[in-house]
């Protein structure tokens, strides 16, 4: 049998590439039809205007858009720039990770994170929800894989889901009996139990400040540029996601120095 280990690197990058894209074109349909209670499955892929059904030859990932230039070749109705950007964003992402991980049960674990943490970003900036199907589920996929994966254990998982939703939780509950009212949704509790479930309560401090940092940046840039100013309401769970990402690339190595300094044997 061909050992995919075998085969040249630039050939397995061109595999990650279209696995990528391909997740990344599965993520379009989820983002436009779950929040909606519709079916990811059927109906098969059609313009969004003019209803016209989508040939195989012009429902390539990220080519097709090219060729067909933005438009819809029936009604030649705009297709939004955002359905390549997220088969862009997945590709890259993918590609990026197998770089870091080579073949491993983490490379495996943190697709399967990233497919998740894009896909509900775009939906919590549409309509402001972070699917249950994806939080609640990425949690018992990451308490799964604490059990497969030789490189962690099932406390630092636990842990995890136990300090993310716990610290926003309390966030939560704190900004409630100050101003009596919803500042943080329950998405947002469970995104980062679902974060911690699969990369460890280490990373929870990390993502937490990470995305707070990148969240005021660019909240302020809103606020200068909108008039409503501070008081709009941004989804946070992009930032989270963000946040947990760059805990991948960065954050880990820096973090487990931190702790083995400061906690050693932990
Ligand atoms: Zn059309």
């Amino acid at each position: 049998m061909l050992n995919f280990i075998d085969l040249p690197l630039g050939l397995q990058y061109f595999f990650i590439s279209c696995f990528g894209a391909i997740f990344g074109s599965f993520a379009n349909v989820i983002i436009l039809r779950l929040p909606e209670g519709k079916s990811v499955v059927r109906p098969a892929s059609h313009c969004p205007k003019c209803k016209a059904k989508i040939k195989w030859s012009q429902n390539i990932p990220i080519v097709s858009w090219i060729f067909l230039k933005g438009k819809c070749s029936v009604c030649k109705n705009s297709i939004s720039f955002r359905y390549p950007l997220v088969e862009i964003i997945m590709t890259v992402g993918f590609c990026a990770l197998f770089w870091l991980h080579g073949w491993n049960f983490y490379l495996l674990e943190h697709l399967i994170l990233y497919f998740g943490l894009v896909t509900v970003s775009f939906i919590d900036l549409d309509h402001m929800i972070i699917p249950d199907s994806f939080s609640l589920g990425g949690i018992l996929i990451g308490l799964l894989g604490s059990l497969l994966n030789p490189g962690r254990t099932f406390l630092q998982s636990l842990g995890g889901i136990l300090m993310g939703g716990g610290f926003l939780w309390a966030v939560a509950y704190f900004y409630y009996i100050w101003r009596k009212k919803e500042g943080m949704g329950g998405g947002d509790i469970k995104l980062l139990a679902w974060i911690g479930a699969v990369l460890g309560w280490k990373a929870i401090p990390f993502v937490i400040l990470s995305s707070s940092l990148t969240g005021s940046i660019v909240g302020l840039l809103v606020s200068v540029r909108s008039k409503e100013g501070m008081a709009s309401v941004i989804p946070f769970g992009p930032y989270l996601a963000f946040g947990a990402i760059l805990y991948i690339f960065l954050g880990e190595n820096t973090m487990n120095w931190y702790f083995g300094f400061f906690l050693p044997g932990l």
